[in-house]
């Protein structure tokens, strides 16, 4: 694409989507679906749908580096992902089955996905074992003649309210080595046995639909063999696969909502005034958050498309430690700017009439989720203390 149409995207945030914020944040998201379906056909029709999507699939058809860049835009209010059809899981969804899908499930599923007619998730974390270490898992598919039968317990699987199937990552091969024992598999949510325990209050709330995380039960969930993604015992290295650009596309959506946080937090010092004719912005404090939040923002967004060139250049696995730097990084950068941002609001930081509460909040579990600060840290620790004569161990 030689231009990207960041100037019309971010005129149709400012004109609907920031304007629905406030009612996003006050009423439950099911009763603002019929508002925002009407708000999906308009991007439909303006030509700016899926934007990570190539055009055959009716996307724009841009690169990790464009999208990249688009996503930082959209990242400025909490539904611009979900307006666009690009937001998380589906888009994880979209990218594994148009590369890994079969014919058939490419029909049946990433269709109507890619066209916004239904919603997908992805249920691998289960409650009992560390997420953190992604091969240990109880949940089993076990082969039935032509089926799977699947049995497990996932929590945390974001969006399955509503969703018309989930990705399951089951193991297949209890005795293969620990990277080659699980695979991933097609489940409907309205197959048998598929139980949808609750919506797991997070932070205080327990959302709906496309924003809430779920328990699940799978009760011998019978599903075709024919549902398996890529081959048998390749859910670990797709899951990895899946998670390089996964990470590119989360770090730009932070930066989005550190961009916003800013405006704010400028717009709050600048006019908040202390006494008559005193802004809070004369206040050095204030000031020197404004000067570290502008290095921060501007410092991320240029370490997260470097690394998103890189894995456009050199593949994912050859920039792993770049991945793994930008996720801590910029999750941090997050929770300071928005944590300043709502200091320099005072009490009305607190409230959600500006969305800094709601990602203070919902943001916390950056630091948490696709691999956790400390492990993507020793993670290249570890490597760079290998390459300088380090013998490699099990810590
Ligand atoms: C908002 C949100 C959305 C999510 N969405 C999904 C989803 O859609 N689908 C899905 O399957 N999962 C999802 N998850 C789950 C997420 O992937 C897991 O929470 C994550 O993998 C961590 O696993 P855990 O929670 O079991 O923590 P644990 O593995 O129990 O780890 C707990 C803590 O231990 C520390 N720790 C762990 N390993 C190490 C180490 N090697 N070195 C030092 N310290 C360590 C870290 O501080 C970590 O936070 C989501 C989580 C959140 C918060």
């Amino acid at each position: 694409m030689s231009e990207l149409p960041l100037a019309a995207i971010r005129a149709f945030l400012e004109t609907h989507a920031f304007p629905l914020e406030r009612e996003l944040l006050s009423r439950p998201f099911t009763e603002l679906l019929p508002r925002l379906q009407e708000l999906r056909a308009d991007v439909k029709r303006l030509g700016l749908w899926a934007p990570h999507l190539p055009r055959d699939l009716g996307g724009l058809g841009l690169t990790l580096v464009e999208f990249a860049q688009v996503s930082a835009l959209l990242g400025e209010t909490p539904i611009g992902h979900y307006l666009f059809n690009c937001n998380a899981p589906d888009i994880g969804n979209q990218e594994l089955l148009l590369s890994h899908g079969s014919e058939a499930q490419r029909a049946r599923w990433l269709g109507p996905l890619t066209r916004g007619e239904i919603r997908s998730c992805f249920a691998m974390t289960e409650p009992e074992f560390a997420g953190s270490n992604p091969v240990w898992m109880d949940t089993r598919a076990e082969r039935d003649g032509d089926d799977y039968l699947i049995t497990g317990h996932k929590w945390f699987t974001s969006s399955a309210d509503g969703a018309a199937f989930t990705i399951v990552m089951a193991v297949t091969a209890p005795d293969a080595p620990p990277h080659r024992r699980a695979s991933q598999i097609i489940v409907p949510m309205d197959a048998p046995g598929v139980v949808f325990v609750r919506n797991i209050p997070v932070m205080g709330e327990s959302g709906s639909d496309y924003m809430s995380h779920a328990e699940l039960r799978f009760d011998k969930v019978r599903v075709p063999v024919t549902n398996r993604i890529g081959g048998e015992g390749m859910g670990f290295a797709l899951a990895q696969e899946r998670l390089g650009p996964g990470r590119v596309h989360h770090c730009m959506r932070w930066i989005g909502i550190c961009e916003r946080a800013f405006r704010l937090m400028v717009h709050r010092a600048a006019t908040r005034e202390l006494s008559p004719g005193e802004p809070l912005g004369r206040q050095q404090a204030v000031q020197h958050w404004i000067a570290e939040c502008r290095a921060e923002i501007d410092a991320s967004r240029l370490l997260v498309l470097d690394v998103a060139n890189r894995i456009e250049r050199d593949g994912a696995h050859a920039t792993r430690d770049g991945i793994s730097l930008i996720k801590f990084h910029v999750a941090g950068v997050l929770q300071r700017v928005l944590d300043r941002a709502i200091q320099v609001h005072g009490a009305y930081g607190m409230t959600d009439e500006t969305p800094l509460a709601y990602w203070y909040r919902h943001e916390r579990g950056a630091r948490i989720y696709d691999g956790p600060d400390e492990v993507h840290k020793s993670a290249v620790a570890r490597r760079i203390l290998e390459a300088a004569g380090m013998r490699k161990g099990r810590k």
